[in-house]
């Protein structure tokens, strides 16, 4: 997560110029009016009420793209810090983590305390208050299965409130939190089981790399081992030294289609073989964004202009190779893309980050 763990001590140093590309995993955006950082919840709510609008949340800025332009508003970094067990039995315990807890930091102390439920999303980047916006998710793991409640501030009614999560409306990197710019998220809690072991293990992948059936549990940091050694092999794991992490990681989502659309895509796909897809609720079918994107002409390390490139580890994450594209070369070799696979299969790829102040 890029370093912006300034620690001030006055409104007066709370101001911190600079372009806010050092504040991004993607290394590129313009300027900010004023960027603003708060150590504590009560620093995000005051900040966030008397700062002038616009108003930014930005933690670890491992999910944004922001344009060249910059933000002509306020930017405000979540740095707040802190782990508490509020509640705990024979079988479980639930934690409340603060907003800026850096995310992998978190999984890392879960699984050292024998907590089982987060083990799957380890080395994510980022910070733990903005894991339910897109309801972060990889390895057959979701936080929407552990988290019990989210405490938030509205910025509309100017009041604190916590949010079950039956009301978060979680779904595939999606939730009520997600492209609205009402709720400050403040802090969230997470119910652990107590134990050893991981949950089943559901994705195919992880299992073959534990040696392992789909459904086996194993020792937390072995699954914990496990998902880093994956991660870092398709340059998901953020490393100063490799530019394929230069990026936000999946570019697209995978695209959830009806079946009368998945049917039409097979059609369209006939000599390629049936895309790699996951059935899910009301006949819907989410499909592989990377095979798409692969079987449309862009294969890894595919470059565009600028500077930028197509991972030379995943296809689904475009990268500031150079460190010195801007947002709109990468925009635009985002849009080639989309557009590619959409006169090939007939498919829209939608883009995973929150793009702020630029356009796809
Ligand atoms: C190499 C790499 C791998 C990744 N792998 C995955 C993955 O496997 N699965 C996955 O789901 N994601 C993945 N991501 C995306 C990203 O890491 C997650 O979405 C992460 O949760 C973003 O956290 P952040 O603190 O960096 O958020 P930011 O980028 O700072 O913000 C993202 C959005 O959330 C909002 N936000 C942030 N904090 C708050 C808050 N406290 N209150 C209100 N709004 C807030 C921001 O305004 C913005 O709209 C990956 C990214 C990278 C770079």
């Amino acid at each position: 997560m890029p370093d912006a763990s300034a620690q001030p001590t006055t409104d007066a140093d709370r101001a911190i110029p600079g372009p806010l590309a050092g504040y991004t995993t993607l290394r590129t955006g313009g300027p900010a009016a004023r960027i603003v950082a708060a150590g504590s919840a009560d620093e995000i709510v005051r900040a966030v009420r008397t700062a002038a609008e616009p108003v930014l949340i930005l933690a670890g800025g491992s999910n944004v793209v922001i344009g060249d332009a910059g933000f002509p508003g306020t930017v405000v970094l979540v740095r707040s810090r802190g782990v508490r067990v509020i509640a705990e039995d024979a079988t479980s315990v639930t934690v409340r983590v603060d907003a800026g807890e850096p995310w992998d930091d978190l999984v890392a102390t879960t699984v050292a305390n024998g907590w089982s439920g987060l083990e799957c999303l380890s080395g994510i980047p980022g910070s733990t208050g903005a894991t339910p916006i897109q309801n972060v998710g990889a390895y057959g793991q979701e936080v929407a299965e552990t988290i019990t409640g989210v405490e938030v501030y509205d910025r509309i009614q100017g009041t604190r409130q916590v949010i079950p999560a039956a009301d978060c409306g979680f779904a595939y990197r999606g939730s009520i939190f997600k492209y609205v710019d009402r709720w400050v998220v403040l802090s969230v809690d997470f119910r652990l089981t107590r134990s050893p072991l991981s949950g089943p293990v559901r994705y195919a992948e992880l299992a073959r790399a534990l040696g392992v059936e789909v459904g086996d549990q194993v020792p937390l940091a072995d699954a914990r081992a496990a998902v880093l050694r994956l991660r870092a092999g398709k340059g998901m794991v953020l490393d100063a030294n490799d530019p394929d992490t230069r990026s936000v990681g999946s570019f697209f989502t995978n695209p959830v289609l009806d079946r009368a659309t998945y049917d039409h895509l097979v059609e369209r796909a006939t000599e390629l073989g049936d895309p790699p897809a996951w059935p899910g609720a009301d006949g819907l079918v989410k499909v592989s964004a990377a095979w798409l994107i692969d079987k449309a002409g862009f294969a890894k390390g595919h470059p565009g202009e600028g500077g930028v490139a197509i991972s030379s580890k995943h296809t689904l994450a475009l990268t500031n190779r150079s460190g010195t594209a801007h947002t709109s070369d990468l925009l635009a070799l985002a849009a080639t893309i989309r557009d590619q696979v959409h006169a090939r299969f007939g498919v829209t790829l939608h883009p995973e980050p929150v793009l702020v102040n630029c356009t796809l």
